[in-house]
């Protein structure tokens, strides 16, 4: 009956969660289409160091990344009014993607050089913009002649170079039909030197809408942290027992940090004030930890399926890495990132591996948690094929996080919700047992008093029976015995008189040779009841034993007590027994003793059975003291 209350109640609720969770994806499905397709960048590839649009291009096409062939300056900073003289001295590079400079001892990136771009316009009346994208380290853009936009300090040598992390969007002025962009580069604090991201040209209001959706969407992400973190910390804060909100509020922390750290490095390091390194470095610990603390929280949720050896493994490898960042030189950290992207890789194949057996075995939540690991995982994957140029796609890790939480917090809720749910069955159940315990302790009770009533009821029987004669059903000598005693309690505390008469059947053996024990028998019934129709309301009969009969006269004197053990007698005496025709005669012959003081039992019953001899002896049928 529980069970199926319960699944009346989860039915509706499943059915809401399902809906909930497709809104949820079709909600994403929109958001990476717009950033991934609709926002994306289209690029016309530069040759030679310069770039030609089409007439008309900018109508069709909103931004466009500048990539292809730029001329290039390895370690020269060259002035844009020199750059035609020198231009046949340039090499090329890619306009994204970082540089490696040719260093006479090794190859590195520390280092500066040149960019330079000659771009053409077919169209005069564009309203167009440049976007400049994070340039490691530090950089000085000029267009045409003019310097435009610049960040930190550009140098030769990294006593001068100051870094600094300063995305920008330049207005191109109206009526230009072409431009050439110079961008003097110098790094001397990062593994990653140059231009990585392209600078992106495009109208100016494109330019501005992307820049807006991009803050937009990384505030919905910060937002949904933050309403998670604080959600998870105020039930870790009431159940303070249970690690998993606590890993998973640690969790939405990283990501919290690293959406930071990786979207709003300005803000950081403007409102922080943590300098360029300390802000790099924590941008990269955010990936390192946080995937351990993925696996972590994993390890959490699955304990039976995770291998703690394995796990604590990835741990120490994570910690050292980590460990790493905190520690060597900022330009250095950026050559740990390949191989902990591999690692984190086989981390991320190992947590899809073990969420398999958790499946195949049936572990609750496991399917959800199967799902929201492999989102996360197919969005790290993408991002650092992405990174690596591997992939066209566009960093989405954010996305992927945010659907990783909506995940996770079902999950956790529905763990939460089954306990809370079981709970309330097993006290239901408990309910349920208690009133069928009292029901049955009231039964019990019941019973118990039904038993004790009959008991008593079968005591008294047992009582009674012990106390009667069977034969005539008059006291015995037990049944007489408490009258007898309370009589001789009270003489001693004010004396007061009373008698015992002890009655013999005259020759009885004779009665029952002669006519048979069962008229013996006879006699003996019809006398009980003529006895006890004579005596007063008051006296007490009991068979003695045998033929022998005992009265208690309560307060009755000697000469009272003879007159009525006389008038017993002759009661007796005209008792009719008949056998046949014949009339039996039956008498009996009486011995009567009062109380005296200081008296016993055995004494005073002594002297009426001295008397009863005495009558005996004097020829039956008589009453003597
Ligand atoms: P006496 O006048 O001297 O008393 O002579 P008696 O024959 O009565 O002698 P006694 O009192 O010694 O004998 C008692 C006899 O009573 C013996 C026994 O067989 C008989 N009797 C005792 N109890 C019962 C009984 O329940 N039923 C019958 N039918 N006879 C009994
Ligand atoms: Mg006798
Ligand atoms: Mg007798």
């Amino acid at each position: 009956m529980i069970a199926q209350r319960l699944e009346v109640k989860t039915l509706p609720s499943k059915v809401l969660s399902i809906i909930l969770f497709l809104m949820t994806v079709v909600l994403f499905s929109a958001l990476i289409f717009h950033f991934g397709v609709a926002l994306k960048a289209s690029h016309v590839l530069a040759k030679g160091g310069e770039l030609t649009f089409q007439e008309n291009y900018f109508k069709n096409h909103k931004i466009t990344s500048l990539t292809g062939e730029w001329a290039f300056f390895e370690r020269q900073l060259v002035e844009p009014h020199n750059i035609q003289n020198l231009l046949s001295d340039a090499t090329l590079i890619q306009g994204t993607g970082g540089w490696s400079l040719n260093n006479s001892t090794r190859d590195s990136v520390l280092g500066y050089g040149t960019y330079h771009l000659k771009v053409h316009l077919s169209d005069s009346d564009l309203n167009l913009a440049l976007q400049i994208p994070k340039v490691e380290t530090a950089y000085k853009l000029f267009l045409d002649e003019k310097l435009v936009a610049s960040a930190g300090v550009v140098a030769t040598s990294v006593e001068k170079g100051v870094p600094e992390f300063k995305p920008t969007i330049v207005i191109i002025p109206k009526h230009t039909e072409s431009f050439s962009l110079t961008i003097q580069v110098s790094n001397f604090h990062s593994a990653w030197g140059g231009l990585w991201s392209p600078i992106v040209l495009g109208n100016t209001d494109s330019i501005y809408s992307v820049q807006r959706d991009l803050v937009a969407l990384s505030m919905f992400i910060i937002g949904a942290l933050v309403v998670t973190t604080a959600f998870y910390l105020i039930q870790y804060y009431f159940r303070p027992d249970e690690k998993i909100p606590l890993a998973f509020v640690c969790l939405c922390l990283i990501f919290l940090l690293r959406e930071f750290t990786a979207e709003h490095m300005y803000f950081v390091l403007q409102y922080f004030s943590i300098g360029y390194s300390a802000a790099l470095k924590l941008n990269y610990l955010t990936f390192y930890l946080g995937v351990l603390n993925v696996l972590y929280f994993m390890h959490l949720c699955f304990p039976r399926v995770f291998n703690i050896n394995i796990s604590r493994f990835f741990y120490v490898i994570g910690i050292s890495y980590s460990l790493f960042i905190l520690f060597s030189p900022v330009e250095l950290i950026g050559y740990s990132l390949m191989s902990y992207q591999l690692f984190s890789f086989i981390v991320m194949l190992y947590i899809l591996i073990n969420m398999l057996v958790a499946n195949v075995t049936k572990q609750p939540t496991a399917k959800m948690m199967t799902f929201s690991a492999v989102v996360l995982s197919l969005f790290a994957i993408n991002d650092i094929l992405y990174a690596n140029n591997i992939l066209d796609t566009g960093p989405f890790f954010n996305m992927g996080i945010v659907g990783f939480i909506i995940c996770q917090s079902y999950v956790i809720n529905q763990r939460f919700n089954s306990v809370i749910s079981n709970n309330e069955a097993l006290s239901m159940q408990i309910q349920q047992s208690n009133s069928e315990l009292q029901l049955l302790g009231a039964e019990l009770e019941n019973k118990v008093e039904l038993r004790t009533k009959q008991l008593e009821k079968a005591n008294f029987e047992l009582d009674k029976l012990a106390r009667s004669d069977k034969l005539t059903g008059l006291l015995n000598r037990h049944g007489l015995h408490p009258y007898l005693q309370r009589a001789f309690d009270n003489s001693k505390q004010d004396f007061e008189p009373f008698c015992i008469v002890l009655y013999d059947f005259d020759n009885f053996k004779y009665i029952n040779d002669s006519y048979g024990h069962d008229l013996g028998d006879t006699v003996l019934i019809n006398g009980a009841k003529i006895l006890k129709g004579t005596i007063r309301k008051q006296d007490k009969l009991a068979r003695w034993g045998g033929e022998e009969f005992l009265v208690y006269l309560p307060s009755t004197d000697l000469v009272g007590a003879m007159a009525i053990a006389e008038k017993l007698r002759l009661a007796i005496e005209n008792m009719q027994i008949n056998q046949g025709d014949v009339n039996i005669p039956v008498t009996i012959t009486g011995g009567v003793a009062e109380l005296e003081p200081e008296d016993t039992f055995e004494a005073l019953f002594k002297r009426a059975d001295n008397a009863l001899y005495k009558g005996k002896s004097l020829g039956r049928n008589c009453i003597q003291n």
